[in-house]
């Protein structure tokens, strides 16, 4: 929308809104919030209504409140009461909980409108299925695990109402790139190469269904994909997805599409670049929580503790502590390595963990030399010790999936090696080893 038009329509909203309305509003801020609507498709007229509504407190301005009040899923802010919603369910599955000892069906789900999706909770029986555009009075949110959470709880009011308010043109596919995709965007268009690609079966709604699920990747990056179609594409395939929308597991984004998607197969051309695993700077990894197959670089600023030589369960491969497993109890424990840093490139800070042949790799020391060199130190620290010595305050290098959590984002390791290797402690090294064969 061209700036004239928009001046056009501020306008209309000033004339409106009455000199002595309570809340002051400059044409500034009314100009951002419009260009907001705007941007995500809402017709023209009621995101005018909308903001005459809330800039003027008028509640009989409408004579429909229930899209007049409006928010976007975007915009939804933890901890509402009261909030009205026109969206459209993209799924919605049944589950059993226990409240105070009693068996109770509640349905969660995700919905979606024109400016991302949000997953939903709803304590009471609806009417209402996937597909179903639906006007939301009356929800409230709260906020889980730093995400907003949308509950219908016993004061809403939700009604099936017409598709067209909310057009398939609000969902209009927009074009991204893989290391753009974000949890909560809808309506994605990504034109990527297959990778990977499972197929499995799983029943819904009684009936057993085919899913296929993988990587992809572009010259951005890779992510993983779940569809609940068979579009017949094939590994290798460079494909042009239309209609998908984006989940997120540990802060790596899941594109996720059905039959109202369209995958169209595309030229291996049509790809603008090489896929490889992509560099990143370390605040970008923070900020996006995690990302799959990715490659770091920084420097060692902390060996955190659960270092060294751990020993675990036999049956599940859980970290024993005091010789004892919490699911399988006292166990006879095998032993492995690991080293679990902090590695910080200046922008950013993100643990890492590194398994036991990269551990034995970066320190040039097997598992057994390892066990030994603990056996004979007299504190048991020696292995310890020992990677504080060669890898920290050392720039290392590595490559695998960042998975995020409440306490931060972790890369588990694929690959790993020092970068700024120093000739002389090597060659120190390697004399020493030298003296030892002798
Ligand atoms: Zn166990």
């Amino acid at each position: 929308m061209v700036i004239d038009d928009l001046k056009t329509h501020i306008d209309d909203i000033l004339n409106v809104l009455d000199d002595d309305s309570e809340k002051k509003v400059s044409r500034k801020n009314l100009e951002t919030e419009l260009k907001k609507f705007l941007e995500y498709g809402v017709p023209v007229d009621q995101a005018k209504q909308t903001l005459i509504k809330k800039f003027s407190g008028d509640t009989t301005f409408t004579s429909s409140p229930s899209s007049s009040e409006r928010t976007l899923i975007k915009d939804l802010q933890p901890n509402a009461y009261s909030v009205n919603l026109l969206c459209r369910i993209i799924t919605i599955n049944p589950k059993e909980i226990t409240v105070k000892g009693e068996n109770k069906k509640i349905l969660y789900g995700i919905i979606g409108d024109e400016s991302g999706t949000i997953p939903f909770t709803a304590w009471n029986e609806l009417d209402v299925k996937k597909g179903d555009t639906i006007e939301v009075s009356n929800a409230y949110t709260r906020e889980w695990q730093g995400t907003v959470q949308l509950n219908f709880g016993d004061r809403v009011s939700i009604e099936k109402t017409d598709e067209d308010k909310l057009p398939d043109s609000a969902f209009k596919p927009k074009e991204f790139k893989i290391k753009e995709l974000r949890p909560g965007l809808v309506a994605i268009e990504v034109t990527a190469q297959v990778l990977e690609l499972d197929e499995r079966e799983t029943e819904v709604d009684g009936a057993k269904k085919k899913v296929f699920s993988g990587v992809i990747g572009d010259e951005t990056g890779k992510a993983q994909f779940t569809s609940w179609h068979d579009f017949k594409f094939k590994k290798g395939d460079v494909i042009k997805i239309s209609g998908g929308y984006i989940k997120s597991w540990k802060g790596i984004p899941q594109l996720t599409f059905d039959e109202k998607a369209t995958v169209e197969k595309l030229d291996k051309s049509k790809l603008s670049g090489e896929i490889q695993t992509q560099k990143i700077p370390l605040h970008m990894l923070v900020e996006r929580h995690g990302a799959l197959d990715i490659e770091a670089e920084g420097t060692v600023i902390e060996i955190r503790s659960g270092s060294g030589l751990i020993m675990r369960c036999p049956e599940c491969d859980r970290v024993l502590w005091n010789d004892e497993c919490k699911i399988h109890g006292k166990v006879e424990g095998k032993p492995d390595i690991r080293i679990k840093l902090v590695v910080d490139d200046g922008t950013g800070a993100v643990s890492a963990i590194i398994g036991r042949e990269l551990t034995e790799k970066l320190l040039g020391k097997t598992l057994e030399e390892c066990e030994k060199l603990v056996e004979n130190s007299k504190d048991g620290n020696a292995l310890i010790d020992e990677m504080n010595k060669s890898i920290f305050t050392h720039r290392i290098n590595v490559q695998g999936n960042a998975l995020g959590d409440n306490f931060g984002t972790t890369i588990i390791a694929k690959e790993a090696k020092l970068v700024d290797v120093d000739i002389d402690r090597e060659a120190k090294k390697l004399s020493q080893d030298l003296e030892e064969i002798q």
